[in-house]
């Protein structure tokens, strides 16, 4: 972090200013934000509708912690949990059990440390040693991944991916061991929205811990895809908790869930696998309340925010944006592939568009993006994970608030910019 002493802005003003003045001041600075309606890069919601954007403010000064107080919110709360959990299938209605968080890293820390909580039970039961603990992913997971297993002391294996879209099933089933406490899966990695073999994954891990007598689960991280999947008629196969070893699934209410950020919610396969010791029962307030986060504070807006668009939307309305957002997608891969310019590498799976520059050698995906940028576009530029010679891609995530017309203003400049870059070089 840098320090600038010198800059009068960084000290504690001696005296305030009035609230307008000091509105203004801030305003100004932030005209030189990015816009959020053209904010492509991003996952998470930048735009939602008047109606939530009242909802959200009437109900900001909620401590969501304080359920004694806020006793309805946290029911509201808990129906959302009920009704995500019927989403991703929980096989028992009566039994379940999650959790807000502020967003996926947060429920993925969680869910992680359950399992490293239910593994280690089941050694000490076995008198077996539990010093060293391993989880097992793959290399294009997200960073939050690597985050849990430095924060929370467990080995990392990340097993690297060898091409853009393979996940590198033989070698993570041969990584596991007695002291892997999960195996991760992702479905809708961040790099180019790939589903991992979810299916074929369960039923081998499976298989290994039968004749190992182990008992490894599978997380699912389903922070883009949660509240995607279940709206397309065309799953790729199956990938939540209608897969017996998928013990813990993450989503992003913040991303398909149409939901400002930050808001993320943990769902467990059954309320057995929260191990009771992993909550906190705590007497501040007006009432003992028990928790199970990693931050105690938290405001209540996201958590009703996102019943707000469950309600509003209903399964036929987040089948409608969805489906709009996948047609959209679809439009953009097809004209940027007829272009010659560019290639399409995302599986045409999610409302997301994944692409690098065909072979040239005088034009820089870093550059296009700068002149770009001057279009006020912002998306995003970076290196394909694995061992393999790295490749610059970029991705389009469309939204709800991006629209057919947008679609068509992007496509002639990610084309224009191309080819003025491209004669400019000649
Ligand atoms: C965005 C993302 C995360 C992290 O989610 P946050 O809600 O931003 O904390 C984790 N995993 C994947 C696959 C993601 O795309």
């Amino acid at each position: 972090m840098k320090k600038n002493s010198k800059n009068s802005l960084n000290i504690f003003p001696k005296k305030g200013n009035k609230p307008a003045k000091a509105y203004k001041a801030i305003c100004s600075e932030l005209a030189l934000d990015g816009n959020v309606h053209l904010d492509l890069g991003s996952f998470s919601t930048t735009v939602m509708n008047s109606y939530a954007d009242k909802l959200i403010l009437e109900q900001i000064g909620k401590n969501f912690i304080d359920y004694g107080e806020y006793g309805q919110t946290k029911k509201i709360h808990d129906r959302i949990i009920a009704i995500l959990s019927g989403l991703l299938n929980v096989p028992n209605r009566k039994s379940i059990n999650g959790t807000s968080t502020l967003g996926s890293s947060e429920a993925i820390h969680l869910a992680l440390l359950a399992h490293k909580w239910n593994w280690k039970k089941r050694r000490q039961s076995l008198n077996l040693n539990t010093s060293k603990p391993n989880i097992v992913y793959s290399g294009n997971a997200h960073v939050c991944w690597d985050k849990f297993a430095l924060y929370f002391d467990v080995e990392p294996r990340k097993i690297p991916v060898s091409a853009l879209h393979s996940y590198p099933l033989e070698e993570i089933l041969n990584s596991i061991d007695e002291n892997t406490i999960c195996v991760g899966a992702i479905a809708g990695n961040t790099y180019t929205g790939s589903i991992d073999p979810i299916e074929e994954l369960n039923s081998k891990l499976s298989e290994i811990n039968s004749k190992n007598n182990w008992d490894i689960g599978i997380h699912v991280d389903a922070a883009i895809s949660g509240f995607v999947l279940p709206f397309l008629k065309l799953h790729k196969s199956q990938w939540n908790f209608s897969l017996p070893l998928v013990r813990s699934i993450n989503l992003s209410g913040h991303k398909f869930g149409l939901v400002y950020p930050g808001i993320g919610w943990l769902i467990f396969r059954d309320a057995f696998f929260l191990p009771k010791d992993l909550i906190f029962s705590s007497h501040y307030l007006e009432k003992p309340i028990e928790t199970f986060t990693l931050n105690y504070s938290k405001g209540a807006s996201m958590i009703l925010a996102q019943y707000f668009s469950i309600l509003q939307h209903g399964i036929s309305g987040y089948k409608k944006i969805i489906k709009n957002c996948c047609q959209i997608a679809q439009i953009i891969r097809e004209k940027l592939s007829q272009s010659d310019y560019f290639e399409v590498v995302d599986e045409a799976i999610l409302p997301i568009v994944v692409f690098k520059l065909k072979l040239n050698n005088s034009i820089d995906l870093n550059e296009f993006q700068l002149h770009l940028k001057a279009r006020n576009w912002m998306l995003p530029v970076y290196d394909s994970p694995g061992n393999f010679e790295p490749e610059k891609l970029m991705r389009i995530v469309i939204k709800e608030n991006f629209n057919r017309a947008m679609a068509s203003h992007l496509c002639d400049d990610l084309i224009n910019v191309y080819q003025n870059l491209n004669n400019y070089r000649l």
